[in-house]
């Protein structure tokens, strides 16, 4: 599933292109309905359509065009969950790409094809963001989100670390490669409980967060299975992961067997040696 590295990678491509441009049409393919709910995709288009997209911006994982008319700005945001992809193809471009469900054309003639698998992404036009994307929490590569930030937010849930960082309400963005990654470079068992982390745990934890996230920015997102950028390339950071989905492989710090268990019914990946797990005399004194 795209990330926040994949989705502001996505938003990074499309800036330039969609930018300024004029919204001239909107198409839905046969039987891709859930993809816009259930708007009717006449009503979905009018609201689109004769529209200048004046911005495109990211809150978590979700894209979120600015688009100006007569009245209020709308926006158009997309989630693409598990399978979805987001490709500008300039004028004239060939017109062959797999699972398109709805195209945005743009008064240039290029278009923005939304491209999904298994049709679970979705799309809204909404006239402010929140409508959207709810309660996120924040974002963790802006400046305001801080060690003390994120202290302040752990110290009040008493659930597995793993599990808090993929609540989008506690932190947007992460998914469950950027967790395993962050955990593993904070040295964090991926159990542990987020109120018990300490002050230097949760110093480390901010730094990793914010490595990791980079860094698969840097290398313009990890595609293991569907993820392409918005020119329908693959990313690379999944070549350079530590622990997501190496199992049984060596940890590259001590050579441990990468493990994986399930923590909050998601596949965690993490090494058994450098993310030592709770301390159990430390449970039976408290109970
Ligand atoms: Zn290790």
């Amino acid at each position: 599933m795209p990330e926040l590295p994949e989705v502001e990678t996505i938003r990074r491509d499309l800036l330039p292109h969609v930018v300024g441009r004029t919204v001239a049409g909107f198409r839905l393919s046969p039987g891709a309905s859930r993809v816009i709910r259930d708007v009717d995709p006449e009503v979905f288009a009018r609201r689109l359509i004769g529209r200048r997209i004046d911005d495109l911006t990211r809150r978590g994982k979700y894209l979120l065009f600015r688009l100006e008319g007569a009245q209020t700005p709308v926006y158009l945001a997309v989630h693409l969950r598990m399978t979805g992809s987001l490709l500008y193809r300039p004028p004239q471009a060939d017109p062959a790409d797999a699972y398109v469900r709805a195209v945005i054309a743009l008064d240039d003639g290029s278009e923005l094809r939304y491209a999904d698998l298994r049709k679970l992404g979705q799309m809204w036009v909404v006239e402010s963001p929140e409508e959207a994307v709810g309660a996120l929490g924040p974002e963790p590569l802006d400046a305001a989100f801080t060690a003390a930030k994120l202290r302040e937010t752990l110290s009040q849930r008493r659930a597995p670390i793993k599990s808090v960082l993929l609540d989008q309400r506690a932190i947007a963005g992460l998914g469950n490669i950027y967790t395993d990654e962050a955990l593993f470079a904070a040295r964090i068992h991926p159990q542990r409980l987020a109120n018990t982390l300490t002050e230097a745990d949760v110093n480390r934890l901010h730094r990793a967060i914010r490595r990791v996230l980079n860094d698969a920015l840097g290398n313009r997102g990890s595609s293991f299975r569907d993820y392409v950028d918005a020119a329908g390339r693959e990313g690379t950071h999944q070549l350079r992961v530590k622990v997501f989905r190496r199992t049984g492989q060596p940890c590259y710090v001590c050579g441990t067997e990468i493990a994986r268990i399930k923590v909050g019914g998601r596949s965690t990946h993490f090494c058994p040696h450098c993310q030592p797990a709770p301390d159990t005399r430390d449970w039976s004194s408290r109970s």
